[in-house]
């Protein structure tokens, strides 16, 4: 028998995770192979796979979990409606749990879905039981409870993702011609992908990656996984940024769906964008970076010297944060007050570019000094 302690299992999800993932492993490559599938299929496939995985990464994720920017009404339906044929619960369910991931994050207790406790139970384990920790609560969700979308497609969530999954393929397979290869492609492959592509974010995005932002927590940054979750593989980025409403922020980082909401703010179907400033970004990889050298220093013999080159930079760098706090506060109180000069705003931008400018000559200095650190042990005089 079974410790006392175990959950008590959840056989919806159980049953429809591995039903799926079983035809999707078996009946469709079998089908494939004794009959074949139309190109119609497969494009549908991509075409309904792209619009359900960005309603969940665009849609509950950046727009409801973490309001990063504001969207038309007619964008939010459209994000509703694939977002439950995603079949990853309600807006609601989803976005509310999400908020405590992020809140409580690794933490075992409160955290619904962990990565301390393992690939399995944080990539769908979670999912299958009815834990404590995964407790349905929308105390940190009040403000979705006031949309009229998220409450609608709450309450006639299993009408919709019905609707959606059998509906909308069964339509397409009439029009194509071949009804059970359309259900099978663009209803069950879609939902599978779709699962678990959005379930490594929550492990393998949690376990598998470089952190240039922060070791707070487990959150990772990985190219591969982003390129295959429409941007959110940038999870170390977004843990410690999640209001920015982009999660790869350089201009060669794969982020389709910051791509779709700076496209749609241009069309009027989004707006108030919100983006960390540079200079907290810049701020966080230092620290980083600081930490590091410091912990490899800790384990050299020849360690003055470069001590005091460390410190020397340690010191700079908090000069810049002291001039950077200073400008900030000033361009604060002046706004407020409305004695902003032009000029005087202009020269606090330029001035806080330069600031961005150094901390960024910075980092460079600190990665060559950790590369020559490694080559020898001791600092050219
Ligand atoms: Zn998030
Ligand atoms: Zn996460």
């Amino acid at each position: 028998m079974k410790t006392v302690s175990e959950a008590p299992r959840i056989w919806v999800t159980t049953i429809l995770f591995a039903a799926t993932a079983l035809v999707a492993l078996v009946l469709v490559p079998l089908y494939g192979i004794v009959h074949g599938f139309q190109w119609q299929a497969w494009a549908a496939f991509a075409v309904y796979g792209a619009l359900c995985g960005l309603s969940i990464t665009a849609g509950y994720h950046r727009l409801w979990s973490h309001r990063t920017y504001e969207a038309h009404w007619s964008l939010r339906w459209l994000f509703a409606l694939f977002g439950a044929a995603s079949l990853q619960n309600s807006i609601l369910v989803w976005s509310s749990g999400h908020r405590r991931h992020h809140r409580h994050v690794d933490d075992n207790d409160h955290d619904p879905y962990s990565a301390k406790r393992g690939f399995w139970f944080s990539h769908i384990g979670w999912m299958l039981r009815d834990y404590p920790s995964g407790k349905v609560d929308f105390d940190n969700a009040k403000d979705l409870q006031r949309d009229k979308i998220v409450m609608f497609q709450h309450n006639h969530y299993l009408a919709i993702t019905l609707t959606m999954n059998i509906g909308l393929p069964l339509l397409l397979g009439i029009w194509s011609g071949d009804i059970i290869g359309m259900m099978l492609l663009a209803g069950v492959l879609r939902i599978v992908v779709n699962h678990h592509t959005t379930f490594f974010i929550n492990s393998l995005a949690h376990i598998w990656g470089r952190r240039p932002y922060t070791d707070e927590n487990t959150a990772r940054d990985n190219d591969l996984l982003a390129f295959f979750t429409f941007g959110e593989g940038y999870h170390n980025y977004h843990h410690i940024f999640q209001t920015d409403y982009r999660n790869g922020i350089r201009w060669y980082q794969w982020d389709p769906t910051k791509w779709l909401i700076k496209t749609a703010s241009w069309v009027g179907l989004a707006r108030n964008l919100k983006t960390v400033p540079a200079m907290r970004i810049q701020r966080a990889m230092l620290d980083m970076q600081f930490k590091r050298a410091e912990q490899k220093l800790q384990q050299s013999s020849h360690r003055d010297g470069w001590r005091k080159l460390l410190e020397q930079e340690a010191q700079q760098f908090s000069a810049a944060l002291g001039e950077w706090k200073e400008l900030q506060s000033r361009r604060y109180e002046n706004a407020r007050e409305r004695l902003l000069a032009k000029w005087e705003s202009a020269a606090i931008r330029t001035r806080v570019k330069e600031l961005e400018y150094s901390l960024k000559m910075q980092r460079k200095r600190l990665a060559i000094m950790m590369d020559q650190f490694h080559q020898s042990p001791a600092p050219a005089a």
